[in-house]
Formats: structure tokens, C-alpha cells, sequence
């Protein structure tokens, strides 16, 4: 076993929106931690060891036939738990204190007063703080043993403990930034009260991932998808410390990429660069051109790219033999946003999460990085010595371009937004924000509209630009360009790029918006 290992918090996700907000700041206090589904049997968690348990929020009521449950057991092995929002009522309801539909339901920012009673979670703490809170239901009566340690304008327990026991509960949501605070009461859960050592590095868990497939795949072959954006490259480069030579991997040129971005992947992937990734590009534009005349519905869309994408592989994996498992640079958001992280809903689908089609004849398929952050996979990757540029370069989607032109898509229209972006990304560069905003681009619009260039009527094209910041890509505001930039990229694309007769900058921050159009 590896050694790393043994020090580690257990998640046990009951179907909260911040689970994996939960593990994040476990990792950030440098503890090792996984996410586990509240259905794991007992004796699969006391197997694993931890040093202690935290159980998430999640929908459902505790009180309610059926909803999601714990065995009294899991609050009696000697490990200390915290339970959060969901997590503490339902501590309370499992060992005998009441949960009721609260009179007044809390959601969003809220005071939380200390009570005057010591709590380990709340050391050197003022005696009140603004945290975050979204529930419904709340704790009427305390679990016998517990004292009350916070309470609210409308929440006579927002927190409780049981000190003796190392059983904690939190009605509020320390995960979220919103929480003051938040960071600290974790912190002092894992390594005061839980004593985890706090000596964990991200850098750990690419070595453990690549211990992990390493002893999982064997002398098995590895058949690996890249598409040059950081979260695939970054998966590749760890499969190929891990596999060696049997790892290949296939970029496959969908004619939706960025302008000159094709040989750029080629130029630092290609088996003439410093890895050993055996490299295959596909030119494959053609076929996506042909299947995509005339779809405008962007799920459709999105289909049909990584269907597409799907049949590439397949016929390569045909060509090189037999392949066991397939490599896909799947991140955190994107499993979220597909609805497979729990009980969130489905805002899009992505190509590159899940279900493949069944005309796939894959072992399994492979994703390092289905649990980071998009922060945490540029750290992993830093850590695998890819080069800076590469790995802090934006994101950039799967479907690529195809999500970024609203409505149909045809070549012309590719070269209308690849054009664009190129002279938004030289200015942002030229200005100096090329870092300032996390993510930028060019995207067209479907709308035409009547435009005057050079005394002649026109009936043109609009380009949107997009710029935000963000930190972990759940939500973003927008990037606050100086006007002067703007008018520069407005003035370029116009005048450079055929068809174009406006340009738009999109305020909209995430959420309403998401970061793509479609
Ligand atoms: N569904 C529970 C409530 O409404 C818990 C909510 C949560 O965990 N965020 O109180």
C-alpha cells in the first residue's frame, strides 16, 4: 500500500450542491480526502480508516420515509464526525434530538451568534460571523449529550457538539467562501480535532494517481484523447508517467479549434517534443463539417461532436489492436454540470463525461482528474513539469468552436470566429491582461444585422466577446476590460474579419449566464 495514503478524511455525500467544495478545502488544509456515497457499507468505511468523517448537505428531508440515512454505528467507532447542514440534522435525528420544517427557513447570507460555550471549531473566534445557509428544515431539539454552540436570529442551533464524543454539527455551509470563517472551522476539524497532520500535497495525489493506474492497468493498453487543453494534457502526460509506452494518445482535429491551435498541439505533444505520448493526429474536420450542416439545437450539437469524436477513436483503436481502457481528461465542473455529481441538476451535457455509446469496446474508462478543480489540475500539472504556458492556459471545451457559434455551423463561420478571437487574445496580450481574466474569447452570435462600411449597406454578422474571472469556474464574474481595449478588438475585428459588422462585449456573470454560449 502506498504510504501516502494513510491519512485521510472521508466525504460521505448525501447529494449536497458543495460536496466536492467540502473536499476541496479538506485538500486545501492539506488532508488527503475522498468522497464516498452514503450507501457504502460500515464496515467498507472502518476499513478505509479515516481520521475522520464529514457528512455533506443534501435535499432531502431526515425525517421523510426513505431519505438518505447513516447507521447509528458511524457516529459510535471513535471517529470524530461533522456533520453539515443535511449532515448535522441528520447526526441529531439518528441519535435521538428532533429535525423539523424550520417556521423560517434560512437561505443565503446570515448572522450566526456564538454562544459563550468553548468549541474547538470555534477557537479565537469573534462572537459573531457571517456565514452562508440553505435549509429548509432545522434542528428543534439536541441529540442527547450535545450543547448548542451557535444560534441565529431564526435557527436556535446553527451549531452543536458533543466534545466528549468528537460528534460536531453545522446547520450552515462552512465550504462556501460567503462563510467567514468557513476555512478555519475545517481546518480546525481536520487537524485540531480529527489531529490529521496536515502534511498532504497536491503533488501527492499525482503520484498516487499514478501509483493507482500504474498497478490498475497492468500491461493493459491505453488509448487517450487529447485535445491539447490543459485538463486532457495534463491527464496524458500523468498516464504516460504511468504507462509508458502503452499509452496512446489521439488528438484529433474536429476543425473547432482555435486558430493555428492544431499544430500548436502538434508542435509540443508530436513525437518530436519532450514527451513520449505516441502521438496520432487525425485532420478530421471534414467529417464534423458534413454531420453538423444544419443543426442549430446546441444538445444536439454537442451530440453529435462527441459521438463523432467516438467513431475517430474507435477507428483508431481498430487500427492500433486491442485497447483496455480509455483515458478522458473529465474535471469536477464538468461532472456537475452534466448532473452526475449527485443530486445536482443537468445544466449541459459534456462530450467527454460518461456514457459513451455502447458501439464503444472499451475495458473502462480512465479520469485522473474527475475530482479537481480546474486550480488543482493546473497544480498536478506544474507538479508533472508541463511547462507554464501550457498549463495555465485558459480552458477551452471539448465541442470547441461548435458551442461558440450560435445556431448552425459552417467553415465560413469557423474562420469568422477563429479570426475574431485571435486579434481578442493578441490585444487582451498586448494590454497585459492576459493573465487578469481566467478565461476570454471570441463566440458568434447567429445575429445578422444591417451594418454601413464604406457608404455600403452591409448584412453582417455580430461577434460577442466573453472575458471572466473566476477561481474555480462554479461562478464568474466578468472581467472589467478597459474601455480603450475593447474599442482596439472592436476596431481589428471589424476591419479584419469578413462578415462582421458589430461586436458586443457580454456583461452577463455565472450564474444566470454560464462561461460558453451553448
Ligand atoms: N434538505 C435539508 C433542509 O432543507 C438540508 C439542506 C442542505 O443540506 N443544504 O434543511
Amino acid at each position: 500500500m502506498n504510504t501516502i495514503q494513510q491519512e485521510k478524511v472521508i466525504v460521505i455525500d448525501f447529494g449536497g450542491q458543495y460536496n466536492q467544495l467540502v473536499a476541496r478545502r479538506v485538500r486545501e488544509c492539506q488532508v488527503y480526502c475522498e468522497i464516498w456515497s452514503y450507501k457504502t457499507p460500515l464496515d467498507k468505511i472502518r476499513e478505509m480508516n479515516p481520521k475522520g468523517i464529514i457528512l455533506t448537505g443534501g435535499p432531502n428531508s431526515v425525517y421523510l420515509e426513505g431519505a438518505a440515512s447513516a447507521p447509528k454505528e458511524l457516529f459510535e467507532m471513535g471517529i470524530p464526525v461533522l456533520g453539515l447542514c443535511y449532515g448535522a440534522q441528520l447526526m441529531m435525528h439518528v441519535l435521538g434530538g428532533k429535525v423539523e420544517r424550520a417556521p423560517e427557513r434560512e437561505y443565503g447570507r446570515t448572522k450566526v451568534i456564538l454562544d459563550p460555550v468553548p468549541s474547538p471549531l470555534y477557537e479565537r473566534f469573534p462572537s459573531t460571523m457571517t456565514c452562508w445557509m440553505s435549509h429548509n428544515d432545522y434542528i428543534s431539539q439536541l441529540a442527547p449529550g450535545f450543547e448548542v454552540t451557535a444560534h441565529t436570529d431564526n435557527c436556535p442551533v446553527a451549531s452543536a457538539q458533543c466534545v466528549e464524543k468528537n460528534l460536531y454539527a453545522i446547520q450552515y455551509h462552512p465550504e462556501v467562501l460567503h462563510t467567514e470563517f468557513g476555512k478555519q472551522i475545517l481546518s480546525h476539524f481536520v487537524l485540531d480535532v480529527c489531529e490529521c497532520a496536515g502534511d498532504w500535497r497536491m503533488d501527492d495525489f499525482a503520484e498516487q494517481q499514478i501509483e493507482a493506474i500504474r498497478s490498475k492497468v497492468g500491461s493493459g493498453k491505453v488509448l487517450c484523447a487529447l485535445s491539447g487543453g490543459v485538463d486532457s494534457s495534463v491527464a496524458a502526460v500523468l498516464l504516460s508517467r504511468a504507462v509508458g509506452k502503452n499509452l496512446t494518445c489521439v488528438f484529433v482535429d474536429h476543425g473547432l479549434l482555435r486558430k493555428d491551435e492544431g499544430d500548436l498541439v502538434e508542435s509540443v505533444f508530436g513525437n518530436d517534443g519532450p514527451y513520449d505520448l505516441n502521438f496520432i493526429r487525425i485532420n478530421a474536420q471534414d467529417r464534423f463539417y458534413v454531420r453538423l450542416a444544419g443543426v442549430t439545437e446546441p444538445e444536439r450539437k454537442r451530440r453529435i461532436i462527441g459521438e463523432e469524436f467516438i467513431r475517430v477513436f474507435e477507428e483508431v483503436a481498430h487500427q492500433i489492436g486491442a485497447v483496455d481502457y480509455l483515458v478522458q481528461g473529465t474535471i469536477y465542473p464538468d461532472v456537475v454540470e452534466s448532473g452526475l455529481g449527485g443530486e445536482s441538476a443537468v445544466i449541459k451535457s459534456h462530450h467527454n463525461v460518461g456514457g459513451l455509446p455502447d458501439l464503444v469496446d472499451f475495458k473502462e474508462i480512465i479520469e485522473p482528474l474527475r475530482d479537481l478543480f480546474k486550480d488543482e489540475v493546473r497544480k498536478v500539472g506544474l507538479h508533472l513539469g508541463i511547462p507554464e504556458d501550457l498549463v495555465l492556459r485558459q480552458p477551452f471545451p471539448g465541442p470547441g468552436l461548435g458551442i461558440r457559434i450560435i445556431g448552425d455551423i459552417t467553415a465560413e463561420k469557423v474562420k469568422m470566429v477563429q479570426n475574431a478571437d485571435a486579434i481578442f487574445r493578441e490585444e487582451m496580450k498586448e494590454a497585459g491582461l492576459e493573465r487578469g481574466a481566467d478565461q476570454y474569447f471570441a463566440a458568434l452570435t447567429n445575429v445578422r444585422s444591417v451594418g454601413v462600411m464604406g457608404d455600403e449597406r452591409t448584412y453582417d454578422y455580430a461577434i460577442a466577446l466573453r472575458s471572466v474571472n473566476t477561481v474555480d469556474f462554479m461562478t464568474a464574474d466578468v472581467t472589467e476590460i478597459p474601455y480603450s481595449v475593447l474599442k482596439k478588438v472592436m476596431t481589428r475585428i471589424v476591419n479584419e474579419v469578413d462578415h462582421v459588422n458589430r461586436v458586443f462585449y457580454d456583461i452577463t456573470s455565472k450564474p444566470p449566464g454560464t462561461i460558453e454560449y451553448e
